[in-house]
């Protein structure tokens, strides 16, 4: 049967390249933090060294993912969107900040707040909040670290009560965040039932449900563009209304589903008798029309002619052998510049003649 209309663009680029969007957004997030860095020095609550080092430690992690997403390496592993490896990774950068500005660890929390949100691209709830529970073990390993190296005096209830805001903070992101991936995979899959549907959709609106060849509107559509085509390119067009002989009589000799079974028969023969370029559609009831591309009058009449005779010698399953099942057909040629409706009018005419000449033939318009 006719080959489907529209092909889709592929999927696995389409999400490649919404993975590598991600990821530079997460980069230019990054950015933004390595500006804050200098901004908390600038305002003395950071050492230059320390923004520095952070610059350092961004630039090289977002040269290795840029270069992995780049590379298409990271279609290597289970979750090719790196998530879980790109949020540590940025975690740990921060916790590198914690370690290094006592002053400014209750303003990284938002940091990592804002780190964590770019999980819910992916993750459950359930991932988030382990990822969050990293992110408060890094930050707790470098306040720690620091209290350690550094002995300086400090206060256990204000690093206590950070400790709880940042717990409450990773529990708050991950419960939106988790919502908001819930959210999203039921869009995915409310968008595949809808993309699902408009494929059934144009397989209806565009072919016969009973033969399964192209119904009217789409021959009709392959005939404007041959139309303008041949004005084009001045090629040749040729086109074709067949007929059932008696088709009544089948229907009311062996029933309406033998009828349908014969009209079924027909189309087989004609789609795999044609060429590659020419279409065939059901025009209506037992009508067929055939388009010829590249095909003068003359030539056109040995493929029909040989379409004819295909139909006279074919079986029908259940259907008497002695019943035999004949078409007759009518042809034109497109005239360059007229209206697609005059050589289907001719090519009826040319039918019409083929009835009344006996039935089982081709005949072609003068
Ligand atoms: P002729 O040789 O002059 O074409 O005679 P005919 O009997 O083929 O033509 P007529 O126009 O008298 O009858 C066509 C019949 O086709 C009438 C209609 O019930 C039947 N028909 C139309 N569509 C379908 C269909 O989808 N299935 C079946 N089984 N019959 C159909
Ligand atoms: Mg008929
Ligand atoms: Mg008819």
């Amino acid at each position: 049967m006719p080959p489907a209309l529209s092909s889709a663009p592929d999927p696995l680029e389409r999400r490649q390249r919404l993975r590598v969007f991600r990821h530079f957004m997460a980069a230019a997030s990054s950015l933004l933090t390595v500006v804050l860095a200098y901004a908390y020095a600038w305002f003395g609550h950071l050492s230059y060294a320390a923004a520095l080092h952070f610059t350092g430690a961004v630039a090289c992690s977002v040269t290795v993912f840029t270069l992995t997403f780049v590379l298409g390496i990271n279609r290597r592993f289970a979750d090719p969107s790196l998530t879980v490896a790109q949020l540590l990774t940025a975690g740990a950068a921060l916790s590198w900040l914690a370690f290094e500005g006592p002053d400014i660890r209750s303003l990284l929390i938002g940091l990592y707040a804002v780190t964590l949100m770019f999980g819910a691209f992916r993750l459950s709830t359930g991932a988030l909040l382990a990822v969050g529970a990293c992110f408060l073990a890094m930050y707790a390993a470098g306040v720690g670290l620091d209290l350690w190296l550094r002995r300086q005096p400090w206060s256990a209830t204000n690093e206590g009560v950070q400790l709880v805001h940042f717990a409450a903070v990773v529990v708050w992101v991950a419960w939106i965040g988790g919502y908001i991936n819930r959210l999203r995979i039921r869009l995915r899959s409310t968008n595949e039932e809808l993309k699902q549907a408009l494929q059934r959709i144009e397989v209806v609106a565009s072919f016969d449900e009973v033969t399964g060849l192209y119904n009217r509107r789409t021959i009709r559509d392959i005939l404007a563009k041959e139309k303008s085509r041949c004005e084009r390119t001045r090629a040749s067009l040729c086109i074709a209304m067949l007929d059932i002989d008696h088709f009544k009589r089948i229907n009311d000799l062996y029933g309406h589903a033998m009828g349908d079974r014969v009209l079924k028969a027909v189309a087989t023969v004609l789609h795999a008798g044609l060429r590659g370029n020419d279409s065939v559609g059901r025009y209506g009831g037992e009508e067929f029309i055939v388009v010829l591309t590249e095909c003068q009058a003359g030539a056109a009449l040995l493929p029909l002619e040989r379409l004819r005779l295909e139909i006279e010698a074919m079986t029908v399953e259940g259907l008497p052998r002695e019943h035999k099942v004949t078409a007759s057909i009518g042809t034109a040629v497109y005239r360059c510049g007229e209206d697609i409706d005059l050589a289907i009018q001719r090519a009826d005419a040319a039918l019409y003649e083929a009835k009344r000449s006996g039935r089982n033939q081709v005949v072609c318009h003068a």
